[in-house]
This record gives C-alpha cells, sequence and structure tokens, in this order.
C-alpha cells in the first residue's frame, strides 16, 4: 500500500494521555494504610483450582486474594451488592489508570454509576514493574476464558473457563439461574495474571505468573460488594487455558474488618452527579 506523501508528518503528531488523572479524586492512602495495620481476618474462603465462588464485603472492609499452595490465575468480577446492574468496568478503570493496575489505583463501576468500587490498598507483586518483553501484573486489557471463544478457536466444548465458573458461582449466590447470572458476568481483573501486548504485532499475549504462595492483592472495599473469583484453568497462564491441561492451584480470598474509627470521616463514594439528560 503506498503511503501519502506526509505519511510521516502525520504519524509524528504528538501522543496525548486521554484521560489525565490530575483531577481524579484521590483516595486518602494514609488513611488506608493506618487502618490496614488493624485488621482482623472476619471470613475465609477458599476457591477449587477450575472452579468459582462468591464472597460477600461490606463498605468499609478490606479483601485480600491470596496464592496459596502453588502459582495460580484469578479472575475477579465485581458488583455492588445491592444493584448487579453497576458493576466492574474494567475499560473505563483502564483508560484512567493503565493496562495493569497498582497500589492506589480503583475499580470503578458501569455507567451510569462511575464510583470506585475499590481501592487496591497492597500487592505483594508491587515490585513486577513492567519486564523486558513489556508485561505487567494484574491487567484490565484481557477479558475472560469463555467457552464461546474456546469453541470458535477449538470446536469443542470445555465448561471450566472462567466466564462459565464465575456464571454458576453467581447463580448459587443469588439463587437465580445460571444463564441469568451469565448476563451479570462482565470482563474481568486478571489477578496475578502476567500479560502485555506484543511488540510486532500487538497482540494480547501471557507468561507465567511471578506469583508464589504467600502473596496477595488487597482491596479497600467502597462500597457493599458482592465478587465473585474464578481459579482460572490456565493455572499460572504460562502456558494454556480453557483446558485441563495446566497445573492449577486453589485460591484464597479474606475478608479483613480494620477497628472501628481508624477510617476517620470516610464515607462511601456518591454516583456520579450527572443529571443524563445526554442534552435532551
Ligand atoms: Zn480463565
Amino acid at each position: 500500500m503506498r503511503e501519502p506523501a506526509d505519511a510521516n508528518e502525520r504519524r509524528a503528531k504528538p501522543a496525548i494521555v486521554v484521560y489525565p488523572t490530575g483531577t481524579l479524586p484521590q483516595p486518602d492512602m494514609a488513611m488506608l494504610e493506618r487502618a490496614r495495620q488493624t485488621l482482623r481476618t472476619v471470613r475465609e474462603v477458599i476457591v477449587p483450582p477450575r472452579d468459582a465462588l462468591s464472597f460477600e464485603v461490606p463498605a468499609g472492609h478490606f479483601f485480600r486474594i491470596v496464592s496459596i499452595e502453588g502459582p495460580q490465575v484469578g479472575d475477579l468480577n465485581l458488583w455492588s451488592a445491592d444493584n448487579l446492574d453497576e458493576r466492574f468496568f474494567s475499560g473505563k478503570t483502564r483508560a484512567l489508570h493503565g493496562t495493569h493496575v497498582g497500589t492506589g489505583d480503583r475499580l470503578w463501576s458501569s455507567l451510569p454509576y462511575l464510583r470506585p468500587m475499590a481501592t487496591m490498598s497492597h500487592d505483594t507483586l508491587g515490585w513486577y514493574g513492567f519486564d523486558a518483553d513489556g508485561a505487567g501484573i494484574h491487567d484490565v486489557i484481557g477479558t475472560r476464558c469463555d467457552p464461546y471463544t474456546s469453541r470458535l478457536l477449538s470446536g469443542g466444548d470445555y465448561h471450566h473457563c472462567c466466564h462459565s465458573n464465575l456464571a454458576r458461582a453467581l447463580a448459587a449466590a443469588r439463587g437465580m439461574g445460571v444463564r441469568e447470572a451469565e448476563m451479570h458476568v462482565h470482563d474481568v481483573l486478571n489477578v496475578f495474571m502476567c500479560t502485555g501486548f506484543t511488540r510486532d504485532t500487538h497482540q494480547y499475549f501471557m507468561k507465567a505468573s511471578p506469583v508464589r504462595p504467600g502473596d496477595y492483592i488487597e482491596f479497600f472495599a467502597e462500597l457493599d460488594l458482592v465478587g465473585a473469583l474464578s481459579a482460572c484453568p490456565g493455572g499460572d497462564c504460562g502456558a494454556t487455558h480453557s483446558s485441563d491441561v495446566a497445573v492449577c492451584h486453589p485460591l484464597k480470598i479474606e475478608v479483613l474488618r480494620p477497628e472501628p474509627g481508624s477510617l476517620a470521616d470516610w464515607t462511601p463514594p456518591a454516583p456520579s452527579t450527572y443529571p443524563r439528560t445526554h442534552g435532551l
């Protein structure tokens, strides 16, 4: 294909950050750090390999996803406990915070709510940064492994993809049919997953997660939350997924309560005040 005469001039325009975060309301990390020194575990959930479980976290509590037994990737969905229509918005979280989230970043909710559902308060893999392949940890660029894409690419049916695991977990937690629950499953936070885009074709790639038993990611719940976590059939996602081939391990969810009073005058975030007239 022939390039226009001014092709290089067009390519040389400056890159502009789409959503500068200078005006983004910031979490009080000093308050969260004080509060997390007082945490007591109030509930533990063990998610079996190649399956998912649901959990609830009251606003003002913390929750951790902990690696136990061996390297394992987790696919996380979050909903507002009293309104499943308000759910984690992976795309806008990515647009605001970048391809991978870290301590101080927030998980934002879907439109028309757009408020922080959870704030990452600690990450034992924060040291990883971005490696020589451009890969980082905890991405918001993947979606979740699912039986539709699996069938499209391989022709077979596999029933323990994260999408199916999450649908079954929500169905069980909410007493709804799995087909209804499926409609609430959404693009995930890929916990502990090591991912990036290839330099030549810009395709989504994965490599073995550096997570080891004892590592954890920790969030402060800004709202009353329902979560579901799938222990991905890809295991550490170092080779393959959407099958029973990879070695898989359980993941632990801990819900933790801080000392009353340690959160100063924190209040849950209000929904967007945009009046939803859309100009009409
Ligand atoms: Zn998966």
